[in-house]
């Protein structure tokens, strides 16, 4: 496994490479979420890029930037056992020179959901994914269903801009008892943990209502609302039913839907999402 620290170095690698090559990018602090990843570009590809970059233009002032966590040695250790090929770990300083000055901004979708209450969180995502597309020169990209509006956002990104390459997207990677696997649940205490999975249990609910007949998104909504206020740890930050592509709230499910919610449970604040139809 080569560990590359400068676009240079991943320029002339690349330039070595023949056959197709996966690219998972990825903040660190890895999981088996971010391994399925890995696993999915290596049983597709002849060769498997991961970046880790914490990437602090998606990170409001406000937000966590500084204490997201971070272990890097570990992270090297993890890829290493998945026989990943190159990690690409570039400096703040690399990727965001003191000159830099151009943005990549996908519009309306961004404006929804995450985008709402984190403003400014996609055009960081979109900028460096661009960036880092533009690095590695990648076959094919892996992201996780987990971050269901990020995906849109990259699919969108990478059509309008006609980028060579294809967007595959795998499936979120849980817990047993069904919490969806990230990061920041490191920041979850006790109580918090305990009562995590009750985001997939509404979301469970949700999609029962939906087998069984119920198409009225407004009604489902109110349901998942219900489930998570009963939990006295937890804040209902949003909950949405939308239409997969554009992201607009929907209120007949009439097509493929989101149904998306992100909640607070003392300091962090987890997002998770199915799909129906
Ligand atoms: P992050 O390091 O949080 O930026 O995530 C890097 C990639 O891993 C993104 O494409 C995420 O959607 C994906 N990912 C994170 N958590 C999960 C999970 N539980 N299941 C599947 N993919 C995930």
């Amino acid at each position: 496994m080569k560990v590359i620290k400068t676009i240079a170095e991943a320029r002339a690698l690349r330039r070595q490479l023949t056959g197709s090559l996966g690219f998972v990018p990825t903040m660190g602090y890895l999981h088996e979420g971010h391994l399925t990843l890995v696993r999915h570009s290596r049983a597709e590809n002849r060769h498997t890029a991961v970046s880790i970059f914490v990437n602090p233009t998606q990170f409001s002032p406000k937000e966590d930037y500084q204490s997201y966590p971070r272990d890097e040695a570990r992270d090297l250790a993890m890829l290493e056992a998945e026989r990943t090929d190159f990690v690409f770990m570039p400096s703040e300083e690399e990727i965001y020179p003191r000159a830099f000055s151009t943005w990549v901004e996908v519009t309306r979708i961004t404006d929804r959901l995450e985008g709402a209450v984190r403003p400014g969180h996609f055009r960081g995502v979109a900028t460096v994914v661009n960036k880092l597309f533009n690095i590695i020169e990648p076959t094919r990209a892996y992201f996780g269903q987990k971050d269901a509006q990020q995906v849109t956002v990259i699919q969108r990104m990478a059509a309008d801009l006609n980028m060579n390459l294809q967007v595959v997207v795998a499936p979120t990677v849980r817990e047993p008892d069904g919490l969806a696997m990230s990061s920041r649940n490191v920041y979850l205490t006790p109580a918090g943990r305990k009562a995590a999975p009750v985001l997939f249990r509404s979301l469970q609910l949700a999609r029962e209502m939906w087998a069984k007949g119920e198409k009225d998104a407004g009604r489902l909504r109110q349901a998942v609302t219900a489930h998570i206020e009963a939990e006295p740890l937890a804040r209902l930050d949003y909950v949405s039913v939308a239409d997969t592509e554009t992201l607009e709230e929907l209120s007949v499910i009439d097509r493929p839907a989101l149904v998306s919610l992100a909640v607070k449970l003392g300091k962090p604040r987890l997002m998770d999402n199915i799909l129906l139809g």
